[in-house]
């Protein structure tokens, strides 16, 4: 892929795009535009010009992959992913697609030694839920689908079926750390939706991408012949004659027959889409309830690998990933309080010890990504009455022309790497496959 930034350079130059499509007139039709170059927008590129698409990619960062993000810990050598991180091999079919495409290994992450849950304030070695109460969430999410109630939250639903309060808890602390928002803003439908054996096990997520998620990013847009536009935030997308017009901040403007809008359900709010499409707006307007903090933790005075689970407190999840030369380790833990992301070593010390008393806090680094311009949010996590209108909206072929894309929207799969993959590859079909 080119990086071909500024815009105004590629579209008033005299530069000629890839597959000799001439941009010297900005108004010519080009076959289609991809606003985001996450790995749903970078996928779709990829799979449109490996069929002789002309393909503009726009990304308003300096930098692709969106919420797939890897740098070195502040303070250390250590390359680690700040963003998606982890698959589940036997159940990412996509991405396993994609890194054995790419001779790309998926790397097992260590399994805690011992675990250290806190429920209702007490804490215990409970790792796992048991195969009874595993019959038990069954059970009451079955009530809870087929009761449909659109706008129940998951509080709400689970309350009014009575479930025990122990496994509410454990559902409280897994969604604190899997959705990264209190069970009263999540669809009740949704979390009704889960597997309980996978809510069961909270390391269900097992594998890393072998040298980081950037890495499987970097193939996709290195065997892509799209032309990428970084700097490029995308402020409106109009119906023309010719198809669809896009527009940046600076008003540059692009005409493509085709538009895939690739970007995280959080900014549809921000772009202009003339005319409108309703539930564009709901949801950008709405937002998704994930607003997580991941937390890469250089800690010291910690026996073994062991994995904290809470339903309450700063802390939802944490556990060891990684012994560093020094003889000091990497804790990985999430929380549902945005304010973490700026939470100092001692701030977080004082919250992992109360689960590890001895537990001394070097250092701690993450990325905002609540207060990240081009996210706002971390993954998708719906609220109620938001899966009717993602369902909408990924169906919506719009005028023929629109195809709406990216990890949020794609149901059964969305908030991972796997549905950014699968949600790519299916507006790319759309488009090809549109006679
Ligand atoms: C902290 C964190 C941890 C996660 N952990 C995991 C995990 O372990 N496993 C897993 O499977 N998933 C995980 N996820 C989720 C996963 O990373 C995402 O679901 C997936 O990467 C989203 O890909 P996408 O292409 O749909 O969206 P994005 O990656 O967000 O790409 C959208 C792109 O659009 C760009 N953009 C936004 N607005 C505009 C505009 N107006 N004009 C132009 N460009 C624009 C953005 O800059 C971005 O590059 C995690 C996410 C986060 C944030």
């Amino acid at each position: 892929m080119v990086d071909t930034s500024p815009w105004a350079q590629l579209f008033k130059g005299n530069r000629t795009m890839r597959h000799g499509t001439s941009v010297d007139n900005p108004a010519e039709v080009i076959d289609v535009i991809v606003v985001g170059a996450g790995l749903a927008g970078l996928v779709a590129a990829r799979d449109l010009t490996d069929k002789g698409f002309q393909v503009a990619v726009l990304e308003g960062r300096n930098r692709i992959g969106g919420r797939t993000f890897a740098r070195e810990v502040v303070s250390t050598t250590q390359k680690v992913d700040f963003g998606g991180t982890w698959v589940i091999p036997a159940e990412h079919t996509a991405v396993m697609a994609e890194l054995q495409h790419y001779a790309i290994r998926s790397v097992p992450t260590p399994l805690p030694t011992h675990f250290i849950t806190e429920l209702d304030g007490m804490l215990s070695d409970k790792g796992f839920l048991f195969e009874s109460e595993i019959g038990e969430m069954t059970r009451a999410f079955d009530v809870i689908a087929r009761r449909a109630e659109p706008d129940a939250t998951a509080d709400g639903a689970l309350r009014s079926i009575g479930l025990d309060a122990g496994l509410l808890a454990w559902v409280q602390a897994t969604q604190r750390y899997l959705s990264g928002a209190p069970l009263t803003d999540l669809s009740g439908v949704d979390c009704s939706g889960m597997s309980p054996s996978d809510l069961a096990n909270p390391d269900h997520y097992t594998h890393t991408i072998d040298g980081t998620s950037q890495r499987l990013v970097d193939a996709i847009a290195g065997s892509s012949q799209a032309t990428l536009l970084l700097n490029t935030e995308v402020a409106a997308v109009h119906t023309t004659v010719d198809g669809f017009a896009v527009l940046d901040r600076a008003r540059n403007r692009l005409v493509a027959r085709n538009v895939v809008i690739a970007v995280p359900l959080n900014m549809l709010v921000d772009i202009d889409f003339r005319p409108r499409i309703p539930a564009a707006t709901a949801l950008g307007e709405s937002r998704h309830a994930g607003h997580s903090v991941k937390l890469w933790m250089t800690v010291r005075n910690v026996v073994g690998w062991p994995r904290l689970f809470s339903a309450s407190g700063p802390i939802a999840y944490a556990r060891l990933e990684r012994q560093l030369d020094s003889g000091d380790a990497f804790l990985v833990g999430f929380s549902d309080d945005p304010a973490m992301a700026n939470a100092s070593a001692s701030e977080v010390q004082t919250a992992l010890q109360a689960f590890l008393p001895d537990i001394e806090v070097l250092g701690v680094d993450a990325h905002d990504w609540n207060a990240d311009h081009f996210a706002r949010g971390t993954w998708m996590a719906p609220r109620p009455g938001q899966l009717q209108q993602v369902g909408a909206l990924a169906d919506l072929s719009y005028t023929n022309g629109i195809h709406f894309s990216g990890a949020d929207l794609c149901v059964g799969n969305y908030g991972t790497i796997e549905g950014a993959i699968v949600s790519g590859r299916q507006a790319a079909a759309r488009i090809s496959d549109q006679p």
